[in-house]
């Protein structure tokens, strides 16, 4: 059963019919765990636990503009800290999902990381944090690259602290062949569903 919370505007709606998960956040007490969980919070214009309450508000454009919903790593710490179960993680990804689609977050970034995302999980079966942000950062070229990671800097040494980055390079998972496999098969599956 939920909060006797109001909401003012047609956005809380809009965000239940159309976000992933997006009912979940109905559930939300404000009790602040997710934000206080979160590794990246302070670097966060809103945290999860504000951008549930801006929802209700009804503060459309601060939420979908909102650069949190880039910066979430999925480390998923909040999810399982929160008292009420919500998918925290999952809200955030359905909520980035979804400003993507309006517009909100700009097409040439969200694919230069999911690009190297790809190669990544190809390569290693996970993610190494580090590589990742490093050819992410310099996507643009190498003085951006250079300002991104300045700009980022503080992150990064959050992220070593909490354990979600290492500083040795990562190594494949056990079972990589067989990943590669499926992969290679979801690629060429996808390719199919293009040209139908
Ligand atoms: S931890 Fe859960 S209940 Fe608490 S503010 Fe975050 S989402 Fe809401
Ligand atoms: S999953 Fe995203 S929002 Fe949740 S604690 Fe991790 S970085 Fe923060």
């Amino acid at each position: 059963m939920g909060n006797n919370v109001s909401y003012e505007s047609t956005f809380a709606e809009e965000v239940f019919e159309n976000v992933d998960f997006g009912e979940e956040i109905k559930m939300c007490m404000q009790c602040g765990v997710c934000a206080a969980s979160c590794p990246l919070s302070l670097k966060m214009d809103h945290p999860p636990r504000q951008l549930f309450t801006m929802i209700r508000a009804g503060k459309r454009d601060e939420v979908l503009g909102s650069g949190a919903l880039m910066l979430c790593t999925s480390c998923y710490s909040c999810t399982v800290r929160c008292p009420r179960g919500i998918p925290v993680v999952d809200v955030m990804h359905g909520l980035a999902h979804y400003a993507l689609k309006q517009g909100f977050i700009p097409r040439k970034h969200t694919a230069a990381f999911g690009k190297e995302f790809f190669r990544q999980i190809y390569k290693l079966g996970r993610i190494d944090e580090k590589e990742l942000s490093r050819r992410y950062f310099f996507a643009d070229g190498f003085i951006p690259g250079i300002r991104n990671s300045m700009n980022m800097a503080d992150i990064g040494i959050i992220m070593l602290l909490h354990r979600r980055m290492k500083l040795l390079p990562e190594r494949p998972i056990k079972e990589i062949k067989s990943l590669r496999k499926m992969l290679d098969k979801a690629t060429e599956i996808g390719k199919g569903g293009a040209r139908a």
